[in-house]
């Protein structure tokens, strides 16, 4: 069984986004390049936001994606175990009752903070007495739960970070347990990274204030501390905060795109890092001297310009073999398809693109607007299209004698050329694609 376990923890209160992925494939590769194992957990302990349909969509990407996980846990059948858990903490002095309202606790942070003092909780309820519990039980008020910290430093060395010390004084008692009984994230993520047997957490850097409050309660529960990393977060390319809303694509929005995932994987492992974004063609590749120390402390630039751009470059060397069924789905089959492909892959940026090449190879009745074309130029290339059989000098020969008949050349000469042989100002090599079109389908295509 493997030592090194890692878990990514998305909550199904939404669709992945792209910055969700990078969390899931750092962890992925990184699981991978300790030997480790990774555990996806579904922290859907939030009954009102949590939906069914998100948790099938985040399965969905990760089977996209093809990572594998050992195993998928999901928070919302472990209540039990967290109820035990809470128990235990409040028996021993450790979670306090609370009974300030939004409104109060706003007015003791405004007058902190006007009389210089941090907004930090006072502890108020912890010097209620137990009549006043009483009174407020009676009045039928139910108590949140705040977690009395050990005002201490804690300090751990990040994996991302380095070495990282935060004061405990610094903020308030963190709530646990809301009002109506159910749990905020931190105190399940710690009962069943203990579980699970969690070694090491990988998470964005919003998490590093949460982890001296996890260490703590890791301590008080006995356990041995998981190593911690947190990586910056993700940027528009402007620098501009990702939201719900702007910027941040989902996986979905991602996959419908025509990116691969082989793409998506090399993109966010080293998008932030000191390594430049290889088109590797397999997670074993990116995986080989992986390095966790390499990611930046700046927040990582998401440039879906530059995702596309590594898009065309992982296409371009998928090998046929592989690419032969994703191929046939696109209904481009028969026996010329390997040369097809070599033809037009380096002008493609998705495979789908690949798609409206074959039509324009295979369809005899695609409308190409030839009046822009003069008329004594395309009679020329008609009757100098060489006959058949053709082989990769026939291009140069045909454009040769309709460069000497009609004195054009470059741009001028192959630009009409490639118009009227495929209805588009730019595209694959035509030296190789007419062998595609034949003879026969080039010669309507000159007719006027
Ligand atoms: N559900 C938490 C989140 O999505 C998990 C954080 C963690 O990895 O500990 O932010």
């Amino acid at each position: 069984m493997p030592e090194n376990k890692l878990r990514f923890a998305p909550s199904p209160t939404g669709d992945l986004h792209i910055g969700n992925a990078r969390t899931l494939i750092l962890n992925y590769v990184y699981s991978k390049s300790i030997s480790g194992e990774l555990i996806l957990r579904i922290d859907d302990t939030d009954k009102d936001r949590s939906e069914e349909r998100f948790y099938s969509s985040i399965m969905k990407d990760v089977e996209w994606l093809k990572i594998s996980i050992s195993a998928i846990e999901r928070q919302s059948s472990k209540t039990e175990k967290y109820i035990k858990i809470r128990d235990y903490l409040i028996k021993e002095g450790y979670l306090y009752p609370c009974y300030e309202t939004d409104e109060e606790l706003n007015r003791l942070r405004k007058v902190s903070l006007s009389s210089g003092l941090p907004p930090i909780y006072d502890r108020a309820s912890l010097k209620l007495t137990k009549q006043e519990i009483k009174d407020h039980e009676a009045n039928g008020i139910k108590p949140y739960w705040r977690f009395k910290l050990d005002r201490e430093n804690i300090t751990w060395n990040d994996l991302i970070r380095g070495e990282q010390t935060i004061a405990c004084n610094s903020f308030s008692d963190p709530v646990l347990i809301r009002a109506d009984g159910t749990f905020l994230y931190t105190l399940p993520s710690v009962v069943d990274d203990i579980d699970m047997g969690i070694t090491h957490v990988l998470r964005g850097e919003d998490h590093v204030s949460n982890t001296a409050t996890q260490i703590q309660l890791f301590k008080i529960l006995g356990s041995n501390i998981p190593n911690f990393g947190h990586h910056s977060l993700m940027v528009q390319k402007d620098g501009s905060r990702m939201s719900k809303r702007i910027g941040s694509m989902s996986l979905k929005d991602i996959r419908d795109s025509g990116i691969e995932p082989m793409t998506l994987l090399n993109y966010c492992a080293r998008i932030g890092t000191s390594d430049a974004i290889e088109a590797f063609q397999s997670i074993d590749q990116l995986v080989n001297n992986y390095s966790l120390t390499k990611i930046s402390r700046s927040p990582a630039r998401f440039s879906f310009e530059e995702l596309m751009g590594l898009n065309k470059k992982v296409i371009q060397n998928i090998s046929f073999r592989t690419l032969d069924k994703r191929l046939m789905d696109l209904d481009i089959d028969g026996k010329d398809v390997e040369v097809f492909w070599d033809t037009v892959k380096t002008n493609i940026n998705t495979i789908n693109e690949a798609q409206k090449w074959w039509n324009i190879v295979k369809d005899d009745k695609i409308n190409i607007d030839l009046t822009q074309i003069n008329r004594d130029f395309l009679k020329i290339a008609q009757e100098t299209l060489p006959n058949t059989p053709w082989n990769d000098k026939t291009w140069s020969i045909w454009t040769d004698q309709i460069s000497q008949k009609t004195g054009l050349k470059g741009r001028e000469l192959f630009l009409p050329l490639r118009i009227a042989l495929t209805g588009e100002n730019s595209g694959p090599e035509l030296a190789k694609f007419i062998l595609l079109l034949g003879r026969d389908l080039v010669l309507r295509r000159l007719n006027i």
